[in-house]
């Protein structure tokens, strides 16, 4: 038997793509064996997501980490120390079980996610396997599709655009490899039809360029002429995808389009006239987080055609996802780790997604690290889609790399392409 025996855990500050302080956890098992895991961090975050504990205060503009490491150092590493790393529902459950309360805001869940994870890559190091193959085991069999976020607006831009994320999707390549390196040439087309019309080639914080555009049809008509300029085929070779964002467009219970309010069922058509006019395959965040009967008009109408994906809606939760099912909210949940805060509850909320047949899709968050866990964990489940920002810049492009690694080491994983939009 492995012996996987957790002999110490501790946690330092270490910094985020923005600068910003985060949690970072060391774990060492008795056997010698070492590993470390870092924690992302959103800016657009949904009401409902479990709470990242900063210390306030003018420290780091009160975005410290002191309080949540000391929580590791202190109470949560001592809790684990002498457990096996490999029994992470039992990790989980005695680090839920500290926290005690709702949405992990006593130890904080960046606190919590970081123990978590340590323990997830230390037993899968124990084990001898790549972190994909130890979660996945034999049914670990696909590589997915990258949704790479190139356009900004809506919150991340100084733009008139008000959708948030404009993403480009491969699906016409064969393997992730063609996947990336279209996804890179069209990333560069982009850049050059922008600098040709003397617009902002500056990038936001996941890579994704947020020039001075009029309206959101102007960044879709912008992005397929990219494609084509690549000579690759809009709606063939490359696909769109939406993230709106719409908690964001949401005053006094309208959704703020152009300037002008609007109701769901105005969105909704806004979106039905956008995929007749576009290769959209996926919408995420269409509606805001607590606008359930919107989402359900919303799938009722537009779930056949095109993906709809609850971000802020879900925030990975298990119970809300299971709400979503039970209601038909939509078909596809976006899952951040951070979100909900522990691999299992993570792993759970993605078994239920892929349960009731709809789409898993893991995602990075605005904050991110060097730390490549999500581009092990989607081929591990299999989810057949990854959401991790630009073909630019390196906490980005670290998860991209490590999926073109994991391609390089095992011949037998297949790229998803169409069939991640099940066709
Ligand atoms: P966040 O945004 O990581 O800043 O929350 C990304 C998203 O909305 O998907
Ligand atoms: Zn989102």
């Amino acid at each position: 038997m492995i012996n996987d025996t957790i002999r110490v855990i501790r946690a330092i500050y270490v910094f985020d793509s923005r600068g910003n302080p985060t949690v970072g956890v060391q774990i060492q098992l008795d056997n010698g064996i070492e590993a470390f895991a870092a924690v992302p961090s959103g800016a657009s975050t949904g009401a409902h997501e479990a709470v990242e504990l900063r210390d306030g205060g003018a420290r780091f503009g009160g975005k410290g980490v002191l309080t949540a490491c000391q929580h590791v150092n202190d109470v949560l590493g001592p809790a684990v120390v002498g457990m096996r790393a490999s029994d992470q529902a039992d990790i989980d459950f005695v680090l839920n079980n500290l926290d005690g309360t709702q949405q992990k805001e006593r130890m904080g869940a960046n606190a919590i996610l970081g123990v978590s994870l340590a323990a997830m890559h230390a037993a899968a190091r124990a084990q001898g396997v790549p972190l994909y193959r130890y979660l996945g085991g034999a049914n670990a069999r696909s590589l997915p599709v990258p949704l790479l976020n190139v356009v900004n607006g809506g919150a991340h831009a100084d733009n008139n655009v008000d959708i948030q994320e404009f993403m480009i999707v491969p699906v016409g390549a064969g393997t992730f490899s063609e996947a990336m390196q279209m996804a890179s040439e069209t990333y560069h087309a982009l850049k050059s039809l922008l600098k040709a019309r003397g617009l902002r080639t500056a990038v936001g914080d996941e890579g994704g360029f947020a020039p001075d555009l009029g309206s959101d049809r102007e960044a879709l008509d912008l992005l397929v002429a990219a494609i084509r300029s690549t000579s690759l085929e809009p709606g063939k070779d490359v696909v769109l995808a939406l993230d709106v964002a719409a908690n964001e467009l949401r005053r006094e219970g309208r959704y703020h389009l152009g300037g002008v309010p609007h109701t769901a069922a105005e969105m909704v058509q806004f979106y039905r006239r956008l995929v007749e006019d576009y290769p959209i395959v996926s919408i995420e965040d269409g509606l805001s987080e607590d606008d359930w009967e919107g989402w359900h008009l919303l799938a009722h109408t537009l779930g056949d055609q095109v993906q709809l994906v609850g971000d802020d809606l879900f925030v990975t939760n298990p119970v809300r996802i299971r709400q979503g099912i039970d209601q038909g909210a939509a078909n596809a949940v976006l899952i951040k780790l951070n979100q909900i805060g522990t691999v299992s509850e993570t792993l759970e909320a993605i078994r239920m997604t892929q349960h009731a047949g709809w789409r898993a899709i893991v995602s990075h968050r605005s904050g991110e690290t060097e730390d490549t866990t999500i581009a092990d964990l989607t081929v591990g489940v299999n989810g057949g889609q990854i959401k991790t920002g630009a073909p630019a810049r390196s906490e980005r492009v670290a998860k991209y790399n490590r999926l073109l690694m994991i391609e390089a080491e095992d011949s037998g994983l297949q790229y998803t392409g169409w069939e991640a939009f099940g066709r």
